[in-house]
């Protein structure tokens, strides 16, 4: 039985993240200590199995990012939307949508901290998913 997100949103996929304090979830190699997300059973860069669960870093900086215009097949929100690469620290970078009021506001280096929030699913429900949001510097 799969726990339900506060709010009732169902989490995009179980593991990813924790609500409270909110956190992405990652794997720290219990071998070579190569940090990953999302987590793996096996470890990308020894081979190794058996990692150990960490809570990610909350804030991070914007590695890189593009606007999006189109939106993919299935996907219901707004556009345009960014979506970036967040450096978080101890080499590990993490791709996410970036929220902003103003999409100006996303560039290169910005400051950026993790916030949950819902996106409509197909069928009408909504799904709990991860992004970071533009603070200010
Ligand atoms: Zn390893």
């Amino acid at each position: 039985m799969s726990e339900v997100a506060q709010g009732g949103a169902t989490p995009v996929r179980e593991g990813l993240f924790r609500e409270d304090p909110p956190a992405l979830l990652g794997a720290r190699c219990e071998n070579c200590g190569a940090l990953r997300f999302p987590a793996l059973a096996v470890c990308a860069r020894c081979q190794h199995e058996g990692a150990s669960e960490v809570a990610l870093p909350d804030q991070g900086r914007v590695f890189t990012y593009t606007i999006v215009h189109a939106p993919p097949p299935g996907y219901a929100g707004e556009v345009p939307y960014a979506l970036g690469v967040v450096e978080l620290g101890d080499g590990l970078r993490v791709a996410a949508t970036l929220l902003a009021e103003d999409l100006a506001a996303v560039r290169i280096s910005a400051p950026c901290r993790l916030e949950l929030f819902d996106l409509a699913g197909e069928d009408g429900a909504a799904l709990r998913t991860y992004g970071f949001r533009i603070g200010e510097e």
